[in-house]
């Protein structure tokens, strides 16, 4: 019994890979400790290809926290 979040902007769920413009499937979560307070959250989205890159990318600079289905992001 999911209807689209309210949260949800008119914007489309598109993965944040450049020039990729598969839907999304997932939600990387990042915050940026140099400019970002410690409970930010910054979204990137990824389709499934993308996911393993964006995230290393991510992971790379500790700046990932943690990666969640898309239906789920924002959420508990
Ligand atoms: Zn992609």
């Amino acid at each position: 019994m999911t209807e689209s979040a309210p949260e949800t902007g008119p914007e489309e769920l598109q993965c944040s890979a450049k020039g990729c413009r598969a839907d999304a499937v997932w939600a990387l979560r990042w915050n940026n400790p140099k400019i970002h307070t410690p409970d930010r959250r910054k979204i990137w989205l990824a389709c499934d290809e993308h996911r393993q890159s964006l995230s290393a990318f991510l992971d790379r600079r500790d700046f990932l926290r943690d990666v969640v289905p898309v239906a789920d992001r924002g959420g508990a």
